[in-house]
């Protein structure tokens, strides 16, 4: 089995230093260390979950929380007006390269429509 802690594990733990922008008991939000946007925030739960395939009802109140607080960041952020743009990739075609389940918030500059 393997237990070594992934990034976003040792970001929780602190055991690599990263400025929480929220946190609360369900869900934690720091900025991307390689921002593809002006505002790019990443939002993830507390606890591991690997990929979005592996949600389950009971998942429902801190997915939701991570819906809800992108958008609270938005706000606080100034980009609601303007708008911004949610992702979660999935696994290996929808690029995912950590796997702890997380949010992207991107925004601050007119993003495109090209997605694959
Ligand atoms: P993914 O491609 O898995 O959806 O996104 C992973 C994201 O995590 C990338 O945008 C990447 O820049 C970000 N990331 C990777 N390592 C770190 C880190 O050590 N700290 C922070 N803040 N972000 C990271």
């Amino acid at each position: 089995m393997n237990n070594k802690k992934n990034i976003f594990q040792q970001i929780l733990s602190k055991e690599i230093v990263t400025d929480f922008i929220y946190q609360d008991d369900l869900i934690t939000a720091f900025n991307d260390i390689k921002p593809q946007s002006p505002i790019h925030v990443l939002i993830i739960p507390n606890f591991f979950i690997k990929t979005l395939n592996n949600v389950n009802y009971k998942h429902e109140l801190v997915l939701g929380r991570m819906l809800l607080v992108a958008s609270k960041i938005a706000k606080k952020k100034n980009i609601d007006k303007s708008g911004y743009r949610i992702v979660i990739n999935c696994n290996n075609d929808g690029c995912q390269t950590i796997f702890y389940l997380h949010m992207h918030l991107l925004g601050g500059r007119k993003g495109n429509n090209i997605f694959f």
